[in-house]
């Protein structure tokens, strides 16, 4: 039987810096993708999406960075990808949807259908596409329009004249505001939260404070909060057309849904105002893609899987690493988790199996 050093689950940002790293320093390992084909999430985001919106993405190890300003994210970032695996000769097998990760004594089993991989460690590199978040409220199956969630986003002449509600307090939904508003009857942006714009240019600093927050979390091992999301919003030139047109007035949360709209908290009676409403999108977020590492209870009693201060190593069982995961879910943040991760590996198979390094 063959005992890899690590097997690293996902093939995004976070998964192909890792195998880089791991490469580099001589460590055996396969990574697995569930998608079929290059680009991590990238090549599922929407068509609208472009290069420029995303203000580009970090460069991989030993790259340099996409080219492409105007292009689309989903066809610019997969290629990217792709020619990166192709060029380091990356171990990638796809498509492999992994269902489990089991302990074995000192060793850990990946399980994907009925194919397994033994190994010492594991580097997790699932991102949060494949969770969207869909929060309950009262009514929501009430509801005789239609429903949808960012990542199903379709681009906005598919609200040309409806009556489009967007909930959520995200760059996501400032973003799908912007596209549907000039198209759309109407709009009406709600969110729990009141929103925080942000006045000033974003600098370093900020995005160091941003990760500094969702970091103290995760050492805590309380849930991450995306680490984009607390960076603050600010409105693009393509969004001004949507400002105009009073999209970006916020409201706070329908008190329920009904079959024609949703119930506004509104006077002038106790009952509030029905806005009657063809569609809802939900831009309420993205939970980390990790329901295939329950079996090794790496959950804190706090909800979130603690990681050490290296901001990789799983505190409750340090054969496991997680990348792109809380303070590294963004393209910076994955490149630089990558390499942490694999000295982590390193670290553990030096102590496992000396002969080996
Ligand atoms: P992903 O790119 O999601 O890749 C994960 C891979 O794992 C996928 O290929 C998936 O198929 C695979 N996978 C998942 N589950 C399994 C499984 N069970 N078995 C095998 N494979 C599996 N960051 C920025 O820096 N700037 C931005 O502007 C920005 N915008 C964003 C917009 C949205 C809507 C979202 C959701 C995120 C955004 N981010 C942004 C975050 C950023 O995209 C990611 O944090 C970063 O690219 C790292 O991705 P990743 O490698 O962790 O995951």
């Amino acid at each position: 039987m063959e005992i890899l050093d690590s097997v690293v689950i996902g093939a995004g940002q976070a998964g192909l810096s890792t195998s880089y790293h791991l490469k580099r320093r001589g460590l055996s390992h396969v990574v697995l993708d569930a998608n079929a084909a290059p680009g991590g999430a990238w090549q599922h985001r929407w068509d609208s999406l472009s290069m420029h919106d995303v203000h580009g993405v970090a460069a991989l190890p030993d790259a340099d960075s996409p080219t492409g300003e105007q292009g689309r994210a989903n066809v610019v970032i997969p290629a990217y990808f792709g020619s990166y695996e192709r060029e380091h000769d990356l171990p990638v097998l796809r498509p492999v949807r992994v269902d489990r990760v089991e302990s074995a004594g000192d060793l850990l089993v990946v399980r994907a259908g009925n194919r397994s991989w033994t190994t010492r460690t594991i580097v997790n590199a699932t991102g949060t596409w494949s969770q969207p978040h869909l929060p309950y409220y009262p009514g929501i199956g009430s509801f005789r329009g239609e429903q949808l969630h960012t990542r199903h986003y379709p681009g906005p002449e598919h609200f040309r004249g409806r009556r489009v509600v967007v909930v959520g307090g995200g760059a996501s939904a400032v973003q799908l505001l912007g596209e549907i508003a000039p198209v759309a009857a109407d709009t009406l942006w709600v969110t729990r939260r009141e929103p925080v714009w942000r006045t000033d240019d974003f600098t370093p600093d900020r995005g160091r404070e941003a990760v500094a927050l969702v970091e103290d979390r995760v050492r805590r091992g309380l849930p991450p909060t995306s680490v984009v999301s607390v960076t603050g919003l600010a409105l693009r030139e393509q969004e001004r057309e949507a400002e105009r047109l009073g999209a970006y007035r916020r409201r706070p949360m329908f008190t329920r849904i009904e079959p024609g709209g949703v119930r506004m908290p509104d006077p002038p009676s106790d009952d509030g105002v029905l806005w009657p409403a063809d569609v809802i999108v939900w831009a309420t977020g993205f939970r980390p893609a990790i329901a295939h590492l329950a079996p090794l209870r790496l959950r804190s009693e706090r909800g979130g899987i603690q990681l050490d201060r290296g901001g990789t190593t799983a505190v409750a069982d340090p054969r496991v690493q997680l990348v792109g995961y809380g303070p590294s879910a963004s393209t910076i943040g994955a490149n630089r988790a990558g390499r942490a991760a694999a000295r982590g590996v390193a670290a553990w198979v030096s102590r496992q199996a000396p002969e080996r390094l």
